[in-house]
């Protein structure tokens, strides 16, 4: 079969309703989710994300997309269906992002080893072991899935810390969803609208 070509699709922002759904197990893999995935990975490389979950491209399914780019030298981007954490070790604290939380850094503490089990793209078992930065992004992304951000975790005195930036995020992203919802509505929009 031949490998789908991947779209770079938008990643939604903080503040958009699908970060916080948790998302539904694979139940078959199909031409539609061979897509979806496809445009997973595609998303993630393009957008430079170490991992993506596939509700920041809006899509409520258990997937994510990991690059092991670095560490595992040769091993291509991929995909983890239904993920679950069986084992973590140590802790660690480090710098984390999100695509979906542009411009949000801070430091937090995640275990340094994560073993977590699932299904490949085939849909066969599978059991991914992984440490450092990529156990980070195995563990944000496992969040995401669930409908947790990293920014949860964060201090109450953090969180306030960020709340403006939050907000700004909200807003941009509001101001998306208005326009797709027009968009729909009332195709023909004219010279000097905002959603034009
Ligand atoms: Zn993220």
């Amino acid at each position: 079969m031949a490998q789908a070509v991947g779209r770079n699709r938008r990643v939604v922002l903080y503040g958009n309703p699908v970060l916080r759904q948790p998302t539904r197990l694979v139940t078959r893999i199909d031409d539609d989710l061979r897509r979806m995935m496809a445009d997973l990975k595609t998303t993630m490389l393009t957008q430079d994300g170490l991992g993506l979950a596939a509700n920041q491209i809006g899509e409520t399914v258990s997937v994510f997309a990991l690059s092991p780019r670095g560490a595992d030298q040769d091993l291509k981007p991929y995909c983890v269906l239904n993920p679950v954490v069986v084992a973590t070790e140590g802790q660690v604290e480090g710098e984390e992002g999100c695509l979906s939380l542009p411009g949000v850094y801070d430091y937090l503490p995640r275990p340094e080893f994560v073993r977590i089990t699932g299904l490949d793209e085939s849909g066969r078992e599978m059991t991914v072991e992984v440490q450092g930065l990529l156990a980070r992004a195995v563990l944000h992304e496992v969040d995401h899935l669930r409908g947790v951000l990293f920014i949860d975790r964060l201090s109450e005195t953090r969180r306030r810390m960020l709340a403006s930036r939050l907000k700004e995020l909200e807003a941009r992203e509001a101001a998306v969803q208005g326009c797709q919802n027009r968009r729909l509505s009332e195709p023909e929009r004219g010279e000097g609208d905002a959603c034009a």
